[in-house]
């Protein structure tokens, strides 16, 4: 079978190889994938970010047919649609997995970087651990929840907002439309975006946000949001920027909380008197569990979230990588692994 693999030597840092898969283990199942989108992530773990992981298969964002389990595996049978996530086993057994944190167990395994992903034309997963996709949710719009749509769903989870308070979106990237779209019609909240690209605000908008700020042109989001609405209820940062953070710190209302989600490798700043004065919380948030993620593709099954997604051939995941590198894409490109010839 095909593979996207990790290769320092090669350009952008990925290479399509052949490979076989070994025979599947106790309580693992094999999975034609269809699907696999194009993360962030990808890069990182491709360029040796988190660590050197050559020869590793890529792609945590994988949807595909089980073709084949294991003889002791009950929870998933041959045809049906299942995920390929970032979450991709844990324990099942720690502080984490049994209070229903299990995407903090510190003993996760994370597909397409501690085990091999689903990047290639069969991945093989721990048939507990591969959420089903649900009928009616198109396969392709499905990658794109295993990975941008649990994580910013949960992420508006964990921001503990009610229907018609006020949620700041910083970034409306790849995850920020789909928290918009969250935010809008499964909580009900009411929805400020908040990016520094006027075309990313423009699709803000027609997905539901009822209000966008870009702070180039208007100047600073908390200092608006302050002004006009008394500050927002919760704010969640999908931004991979210090400033997005800081400016959210100071956007929301007292006994706000506000949702890191995006992942710059700088540190914040927080003022201790806001923070003690006002009762602000800030509380990281890190995908999803497999029943988030259930929750959120449900979601997408009734139409009320919506990713906007590109299918690509596997000839063009260099171009892909190279795209996302340089910023280039809106929403997200998915590769097709069922296509085998370019379009
Ligand atoms: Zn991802
Ligand atoms: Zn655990």
């Amino acid at each position: 079978m095909k593979a996207v693999i990790v290769n320092p030597k090669a350009k952008s840092n990925i290479e399509v190889i052949e490979k076989e898969l070994r025979p599947l283990k106790s309580g693992e199942a094999l999975v034609d994938v269809e699907y696999c989108g194009v993360c962030h992530t990808d890069l990182h773990v491709a360029s040796g970010d988190f660590g050197n992981v050559e020869g590793r298969i890529l792609g945590h964002e994988g949807i595909g047919i089980v073709s084949k389990v294991a003889n002791d595996v009950t929870s998933l049978s041959i045809g049906d649609r299942v995920s390929i996530a970032w979450m991709f086993h844990a324990c099942g057994r720690c502080e984490y997995c049994t209070t229903g944190r299990e995407t903090f167990c510190r003993n996760v395994q994370n597909a397409g970087y501690s085990v091999d992903g689903g990047m290639a034309e069969q991945c093989i997963v721990k048939a507990d651990y591969a959420v089903k996709v649900p009928d009616g949710l198109d396969p392709a719009q499905a990658s794109s929840i295993t990975c941008a749509g649990v994580t910013t769903y949960k992420a508006i989870k964990v921001s503990d907002i009610k229907a018609g308070q006020w949620i700041v979106i910083y970034g409306c990237g790849g995850l920020g439309n789909l928290a918009i779209q969250y935010a809008k019609h499964v909580f009900n909240a009411k929805v400020i975006a908040v990016d520094i690209n006027d075309d990313k605000l423009a699709l803000a908008k027609e997905i539901g946000a009822d209000m966008i700020i870009n702070p180039i042109t208007q100047g600073d989001a908390d200092k608006i949001i302050q002004e006009q609405l008394g500050g927002a209820h919760a704010a969640v940062v999908t931004a991979v920027s210090k400033a997005a953070f800081n400016s959210a710190v100071d956007a929301v209302r007292a006994c706000g909380k506000v949702v890191a989600v995006g992942l710059p490798s700088e540190t914040m700043d927080l003022n201790i008197p806001r923070l003690v004065l006002d009762g602000i919380e800030v509380i990281g948030s890190l995908v999803g569990t497999r029943k988030d993620l259930e929750e959120a593709f449900q979601f997408g099954a009734e139409g009320k979230v919506v990713p906007i997604v590109q299918t690509r051939c596997l000839h063009e995941v260099k171009d892909v990588f190279e795209e996302m590198e340089q910023g280039k894409i809106q929403g997200r490109m998915v590769i097709d692994f069922k296509q085998h010839e370019c379009k």
